[in-house]
């Protein structure tokens, strides 16, 4: 069921509206690009999101990935309810949160002590705090389009092509001690480390920047020369941890760090981050000799998502990765075949539950690839995909959840011809 035209003369007319208090009108930038209006979403259940209009999305952004469940698991919704009922309790000590940590030490093989913040960015924060802390040492390597958040000292070389800052207003000293280099490149890393370097980190699955699989080799020499050089090896696992498997990127491919940064998919939709690490690596901060601190860390709502949405995902791990990467299969099939259909050349990478489409290439291996791929176009397309009631994130990336369903994925492949029809109309 396409959504009525008059719904994105709403977005519009909503944006105007934010525009005039509100910076971009959205929350965080990327939300304000959307084509061809961000929608305003009113309610959401399931895979769908509603907007004000009574238009229906089947939606793929999923919360920008923590939304592995959907919108609306009863197990998250309820425990955040019996929460609210036991009154906010903001920054205090509580039980769920050695309850959290349990688990989480319970499922990812990294996991021996847990610190926990409110977002991923912090996590990132964190964990490069402590990886100096634990070394005595300053400098870290950083691969290129590899993306760790939005604070100065990481956020750079995130773009192909860009090894510079993110974005303006940044200071480029906060990044000074970064050492860029290409992701999978096993031999500048071994020419690189050496006993200055406290930290290698690295997205171990790169679904920033492409959505690819570890060259062969690279995580087990990442882990072997940290070792050796006595780095501390950490993996982003932001957007893998909880989605890719119940362990992470860190049990798919048998490598374990020394200190992982999770966030996104544990808290089920609630905003949590967290850094784990070996007792060894985590000392400073265990021990409370590193400030750790944040008005809202552990807040107990998202503490009680988090323990929720993990403890579903215990439960149901041996179906339900299956099927939401199943479901994405069907999705990378669907939108080759329907972009064949049309003669539109473009590339589908998928890793796990992440399927990630760039129009203009016909084959994405890598960041050079990537920096050859039409973005612009890819999000036309989106906007076209949107027009026709299927939400996916701008830059071409979409995830499955559990809440996805067969009648989901059917309409979305009809979607997928109507939008790259009309690309096709619109001349490209
Ligand atoms: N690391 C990775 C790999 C991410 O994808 C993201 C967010 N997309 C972050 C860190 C930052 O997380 P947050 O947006 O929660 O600050």
């Amino acid at each position: 069921m396409t959504p009525d035209p008059a719904s994105f003369d709403a977005a519009k007319s909503y944006r105007e509206r934010a525009l005039k208090t509100l910076s971009y009108g959205v929350s965080s930038t990327p939300r304000g690009r959307q084509q061809p209006a961000p929608i305003v979403a009113d309610r959401a259940a399931g895979a769908h999101i509603w907007d004000r209009t009574g238009s229906r999305f089947i939606d793929y952004a999923a919360g920008y990935g923590p939304l592995i469940l959907g919108h609306s698991p009863s197990c998250v919704i309820d425990a955040v309810k019996a929460e609210l009922d036991r009154g906010l309790r903001t920054a205090s000590v509580h039980e769920g949160e050695a309850t959290l940590a349990e688990l989480v030490c319970e499922t990812l093989p990294a996991a021996q002590k847990c610190a926990f913040v409110s977002s991923g960015s912090e996590a990132i924060q964190l964990a490069l705090r402590i990886a100096r802390a634990a070394t005595g040492r300053t400098k870290v390597v950083k691969f290129r389009g590899n993306y760790h958040g939005w604070m100065d000292g990481v956020h750079v070389a995130g773009a192909p092509g860009n090894d510079g800052p993110g974005t303006i207003g940044q200071d480029p000293g906060a990044a000074a001690s970064l050492t860029i280099l290409d992701w999978g490149d096993t031999n500048a890393l071994a020419e690189t480390l050496n006993s200055d370097y406290a930290a290698v980190i690295l997205e171990p699955v790169a679904v920033n920047g492409g959505c690819f699989a570890p060259p062969n080799g690279f995580l087990a020499e990442a882990r072997r020369l940290t070792k050796q050089h006595g780095a501390v090896l950490i993996f982003d696992e932001v957007i893998t941890g909880y989605r890719l498997a119940l362990g992470g990127a860190q049990a798919v491919h048998g490598v374990t760090p020394d200190m992982a940064v999770i966030g996104k998919a544990m808290g089920g939709g609630l905003p949590i981050g967290a850094v784990v690490g070996s007792d060894a690596v985590m000392e400073p901060v265990s021990s409370g000799r590193l400030l750790h601190r944040g008005t809202f860390n552990g807040n107990p709502v998202s503490i009680a998502a988090a323990i929720a949405c993990i403890s579903h995902l215990m439960e149901h791990a041996p179906t339900l990765y299956p099927y939401i990467d199943g479901l994405a299969a069907q999705l990378e099939t669907g939108l080759r075949d329907a972009a064949a259909r049309n003669g539109t050349v473009c590339t589908v990478n998928r890793t796990g539950s992440a399927v990630q489409l760039a129009l203009g290439v016909a084959e994405m291996r890598g960041l050079a690839d990537t920096a050859r791929a039409d973005f612009p176009a890819t999000a036309r397309f989106a906007g076209h995909l949107l027009r026709e009631g299927v939400q996916i994130i701008g830059r071409g990336l979409t995830y499955t959840t559990a809440a996805h369903d067969a009648g989901d994925i059917a309409e979305t492949i009809t979607a997928y011809d109507a939008a790259f029809k009309a690309m096709a109309d619109e001349g490209g």
